[in-house]
């Protein structure tokens, strides 16, 4: 990360929180996951672990994987989260231990709401297509919700739209952005959009001023309230502001992730997330002893992963910075 530039920090009155308007560069670092696919991880970061509830996201591609395997990602167990899948090329076929087998295809927004416990595999379908592309989110579960049953596999085909001026479009994944709603599920005040904008064109992006926000740069180059994105970096903005700004030099694409500032200390740790060390030291038991927490994923043609050995000092709850 580097911290290009910081704005004062914006005191309200009274009791009110403290809204940090922030412009900070997050930098990805590659990750292999599984042995075929190399991803970007942006979240969580060194200095910025999550985004709202946001705690992950991976972006992949695009790849050209043709005459190849291409995501091949075995049955593997999560908890206290919901996993947000959003494709920009390519097929990856979900299997899960509640029964669900999905092609997701780009557009869509499929959404895995783990609770206390499922398990799923993903993979680029026999005959994919020549590209993959994409990002995997991960937002965290409050406490109220998070040891919920699996909830059945959430699909949408089609996303509401919201016009940003003239040369830029907003599709909302979930949450609200400028008054428009998606229909998908969320346990915490969040939004997740993709706007496109038109190739030497700008817009305004409306934001609730309590929220905070990142940008993730997808395609093309943009500039970002005064800042330059290359594709793959992402822009946290802090909280404090009602608006932001992007320029497109050519046509470009972003995403925008944001919400209330998630203030549960969580301990996060290979698939899992929970609220202490032995919550996680059970449940990567459970999972190795294929306890029936997590269920079976059914048709995944090999084997399940196993969760690796644990570290040797105690996981500790983190906070949403560090
Ligand atoms: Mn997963």
């Amino acid at each position: 990360m580097s911290n290009l530039e910081q704005d004062p920090a914006e005191s309200t009155c009274g009791a009110e929180p403290v809204l940090e308007i922030a412009t900070e560069l997050l930098e990805p670092r590659k990750v292999w996951l599984g042995k075929t696919t190399q991803v970007r991880r942006l979240l969580p970061h060194k200095e910025r672990r999550m985004v709202g509830a946001w705690c992950f996201v991976d972006h992949y591609g695009p790849d050209d994987i043709s005459g190849q395997p291409g995501m091949r990602v075995p049955p593997h167990p999560h908890t206290s989260l919901q996993t947000v899948t959003w494709l920009f090329d390519g097929e990856v076929l979900h299997r899960d231990s509640i029964g669900s087998q999905v092609v997701i295809r780009p557009g869509e927004l499929h959404i895995m709401t783990a609770g206390h416990g499922i398990a799923h595999s993903e993979e680029s379908t026999a005959e994919h297509p020549a590209l993959l592309h994409g990002l995997q989110l991960w937002v965290a579960l409050p406490d109220v919700h998070r040891s919920d049953a699996p909830r059945a596999f959430d699909s949408y085909r089609a996303l509401p739209k919201v016009a940003l001026g003239d040369a830029a479009t907003a599709t909302v994944l979930i949450g609200e952005l400028g008054g428009v709603t998606s229909p998908a599920p969320s346990y915490s005040p969040l939004v997740g959009a993709e706007i496109t904008v038109q190739g030497g064109g700008d817009a305004r992006v409306p934001l609730a001023v309590r929220h905070e926000y990142a940008v993730h740069a997808v395609d093309g180059m943009v500039t970002v309230e005064g800042t330059r994105l290359e594709r793959g970096e992402m822009l946290y903005l802090g909280r404090g502001r009602d608006t932001f700004s992007v320029q497109a030099r050519d046509d470009a694409r972003i995403v925008l992730l944001g919400g209330e500032p998630f203030e549960e200390q969580i301990v996060m740790w290979w698939n899992f997330i929970g609220r202490s060390h032995d919550e996680i030291v059970e449940a990567r038991e459970q999972w190795n002893a294929a306890d029936d927490r997590f269920g079976v994923v059914q048709g995944f043609d090999g084997d399940r992963l196993p969760a690796p050995a644990m570290p040797n000092s105690r996981l500790r709850p983190r906070g949403r910075t560090r």
